[in-house]
């Protein structure tokens, strides 16, 4: 089954199932200034769950499209160094509001997986929380799973919006990709490792958390899942990594025809082929380039990708050219994309062309300073100096440093930024030609680094 044939698959069984089928909101969030991207297929019915919205349904089904690549969820260091992790997917999704509970939550998502498409019992596996009798015995009892399958785990089941308000136990499917692939069952030591993959998550709201940490039960529990569509392809497919799926492969031939390469798993194709997905699908959203917020996320993405494509030895503008392959595996689902075709194309090209003029010289200084490195920490003077006169954002400095076994000094970075904002303070009434500077700084929504990120989530969204 292709990837677009699954799509189809999901959103035909449950409207058999009696949801109505709902598409995909967009990946600029409507209502909620606290989220920096769509990155769950619930987002659009947060104010329904909680009772604020209503809806001509209680059930829906949904193909979101996502993107982690920042905020509270961020995969994007992630890319091409995991076999299930993209910036951007699209997550299916199954939700009851005050409708139908675990029974059947838990019923449709194993009849799909292994009535609509065959697979095999033994190859699944289950997790619950730990308090979850109730879904425990759904599974064993009912559904026939078998226990040496099944866990009871603790953190990774239990879902919340916030540090109050809906929230529940959840349950997980994963799928054992074999003894060839390295990793241990959910919950085990080796349980991150890739041979047991994350494919449903069902999640059961059934408590108000309250101020004062009481649960208090909802009158009216309900339902929201995800199910990533690129991992399910891949286990539909026979093969172990999303990279392998259909969809993929035809990114990876374009990027690799941009490129003049022909090794389809090596990783900077990998790592393009992502973002070129993400990239664009924020563009269409109306997300544009910039130094502030969504748009420098977005920024970010851009020039790593081109970072790994000047690794692939591509000097010219490539990444532009691989909208049309996105256009022509994506467009029918997601038409917004077909139509946008040549304004994506276009602001992807000026970046190209504006980052393209400081790339090649930052690698050198990059190339220089790690050649003459002391230690395996690149000090932060080198990623301000990067980031200021070459455009080279942190994170993509670190993405470099990593490849060769190396940390950056993000403490130093930030006392190198910190210095310069005093700088620009002392200048005066030359300080506007620091705006820019100052702006990206107010973000520092640097991937990869926690203790930044909450708070530029919002902030950033605030800035402009
Ligand atoms: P993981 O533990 O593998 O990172 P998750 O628990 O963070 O996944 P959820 O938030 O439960 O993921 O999202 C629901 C589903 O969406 C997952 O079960 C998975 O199939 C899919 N998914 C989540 N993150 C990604 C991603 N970065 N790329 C592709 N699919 C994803
Ligand atoms: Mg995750
Ligand atoms: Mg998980
Ligand atoms: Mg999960």
């Amino acid at each position: 089954m292709k990837s677009a044939e699954i799509r189809q698959a999901f959103l035909d069984y449950f409207a058999r199932q009696g949801h109505a089928v709902v598409a995909s909101s967009s990946l600029v969030p409507e209502n909620d200034p606290t989220l920096l991207f769509t990155n769950a297929g619930m987002n659009q019915f947060k104010d329904v769950f909680l009772g604020r919205d209503k809806r001509d349904y209680s059930r829906a089904t949904s193909s979101q499209r996502c993107v982690r690549a920042g905020g509270k969820h961020n995969d994007l260091e992630n890319v091409g160094y995991t076999a299930r992790h993209h910036t951007f997917f699209e997550m299916l999704g199954n939700f009851s509001f005050g409708d139908y509970f675990k029974r059947d939550a838990i019923r449709f998502a194993w009849e799909f997986l292994t009535g609509e498409l065959g697979l095999p019992p033994e190859k699944l596996w289950v997790t619950v929380h730990v308090s979850d009798d109730e879904a425990a015995d759904i599974w064993l009892k009912e559904m026939g799973v078998s226990a040496d399958r099944f866990s009871r785990l603790d953190e990774d089941n239990f879902w919340q919006m916030g540090d109050t308000g809906p929230c529940g136990p959840s349950s997980e499917i994963f799928y054992d990709h074999g003894v060839d692939v390295p990793g241990g069952p959910p919950g085990s030591e080796d349980g991150e490792l890739d041979r047991y993959i994350e494919i449903w998550n069902l999640v059961f709201m059934q408590y108000d958390r309250q101020d004062d940490g009481e649960l208090k039960p909802l009158p009216k529990p309900s339902v929201d899942t995800g199910m990533g569509l690129e991992r399910i392809a891949a286990v539909q497919q026979g093969v172990h990594s999303n990279y392998e799926i259909d969809l993929f492969q035809a990114l990876l031939q374009a990027a690799a025809r941009a490129t003049g390469r022909d090794d389809l798993e090596n990783k900077s194709l990998r790592v393009i082929a992502d973002h070129i997905r993400s990239a664009s699908f924020l563009i269409t959203d109306g997300v544009v380039p910039s130094n502030e917020g969504r748009g420098y996320v977005l920024r970010r993405i851009i020039r790593r990708a081109l970072r790994h494509g000047h690794q692939l030895g591509q000097e010219k503008p490539f990444f532009h050219t691989l909208v049309a392959a996105l256009v022509e595996q994506m467009g029918d689902a997601y038409p917004e994309l077909r139509r946008e075709q040549a304004r994506v194309e276009k602001a992807l090209l000026a970046e190209e062309e504006q980052f393209g003029r400081t790339l090649a010289a930052g690698m050198k200084v990059l190339e220089a300073a790690m050649a003459d490195l002391q230690g395996d920490e690149l000090p932060g003077r080198v990623v301000f100096a990067l980031y200021d006169t070459h455009g080279f954002p942190p994170d993509l400095t670190a993405d470099v440093a990593r490849e060769r076994g190396l940390s950056v000094d993000m403490d130093g970075f930030d006392q190198e930024m910190q210095a310069q904002r005093e700088r620009a303070r002392g200048a005066g009434a030359f300080a506007n030609d620091y705006s820019d500077r100052l702006n990206i700084e107010a973000v520092t929504d640097f991937s990869g680094y926690e203790k930044h990120q909450d708070q530029a989530e919002v902030e950033g969204l605030y800035r402009d």
